[in-house]
């Protein structure tokens, strides 16, 4: 059994439609694949309908997460699987965190503008096409002025890694981890050791969120270095949470393949007999 759990699809900063997603997961051989796209659950729905034989969907999302409670305050990604999308409190606190992104990308298009770079908020807009509004959409339109070659380089500090960044308010995570379990979800804390993003989690912190009900650690991920996976593991052995992997693959706004970093299947069954707000979906 191949089980990726972290995909992003054009509902957030993909590039795949949902449905497009099902069909590579399958091309890659996936047996089950979730679809995390970021603070929104726009589209399972798509996802739901196209889902091809033999593979099994887990209807999840990244939960754009902070911890207010030291200085600095520090970011984090919590992936939610299988919880209730109507879930009323949740469902508001995504919606906040989407128009935040509007907000920034806003700020971040005039930052781009006072330097004479003609991106337009309209264009951006145009094409995150109602998905949930991310950076690599101001990459895309950098690329197309011929100003970067590449997402990554977009993501280099002289542009959108911190020249032209803006912050944008993320959920508070103790809060995010309630309401995810209320809604009958499971958590689970994405590259927590990812450096070269500035999400490096303070293992202190980790123990609190696990106290608080955190469900498990993604260890596997392409942006943590060997050695921190190793860590993860030992640290979730610690903890008593449990441990994925996967891919967070964005289409071609990441080079990372789909099914790159799996998750074990002991821990996938672990999961769905844990949630109780949504069933995965199994294809035709
Ligand atoms: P945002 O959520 O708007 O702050 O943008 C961050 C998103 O961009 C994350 O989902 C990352 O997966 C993606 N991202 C961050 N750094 C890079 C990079 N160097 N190359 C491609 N995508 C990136
Ligand atoms: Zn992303
Ligand atoms: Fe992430
Ligand atoms: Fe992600």
């Amino acid at each position: 059994m191949r089980i990726d759990l972290h995909t992003h699809s054009t509902a957030s900063d993909g590039t795949d439609s949902p449905q497009a997603l099902m069909a590579e997961a399958v091309a890659a051989g996936l047996d089950v694949v979730a679809l995390t796209d970021h603070d929104t659950t726009a589209g399972w729905e798509t996802a739901s309908a196209a889902l091809p034989t033999g593979l099994t969907l887990v209807r999840g999302a990244e939960l754009s997460g902070r911890w207010y409670g030291g200085e600095p305050t520090v970011g984090l990604h919590l992936l939610a699987y299988l919880f209730d999308p109507g879930y009323g409190p949740l469902v508001a606190e995504l919606a906040e965190v989407r128009r935040s992104r509007e907000h920034r990308a806003e700020g971040m298009v005039a930052l781009l503008n006072a330097d004479g770079i003609d991106v337009t908020v309209t264009e951006i807009r145009e094409h995150a096409a109602g998905g949930t509004v991310g950076r690599p959409h101001l990459a895309q339109a950098l690329i197309r002025r011929g100003l970067v070659a590449t997402v990554d380089e977009a993501f280099t500090p002289e542009w959108l890694g911190s020249r032209y960044r803006l912050a944008k308010t993320d959920i508070d995570v103790f809060t995010a981890l309630r309401l995810v379990n209320e809604a009958g979800g499971v958590s689970v804390l994405a590259h927590p050791r990812a450096a070269r993003r500035g999400h490096i989690v303070p293992d202190t912190l980790i123990a609190e969120l696990a106290a608080a009900g955190l469900w498990g650690i993604e260890a596997d991920h392409m942006d943590h270095p060997v050695a921190d996976r190793a860590h993860a593991r030992d640290l979730a052995r610690d903890l008593g949470l449990r441990v994925t992997g996967s891919s967070d693959y964005h289409g071609t706004n990441k080079t990372v393949r789909l099914g790159a970093f799996t998750t074990d299947p002991l821990v996938y069954e672990d999961m769905v007999s844990t949630a109780t707000g949504t069933a995965p979906l199994a294809g035709p």
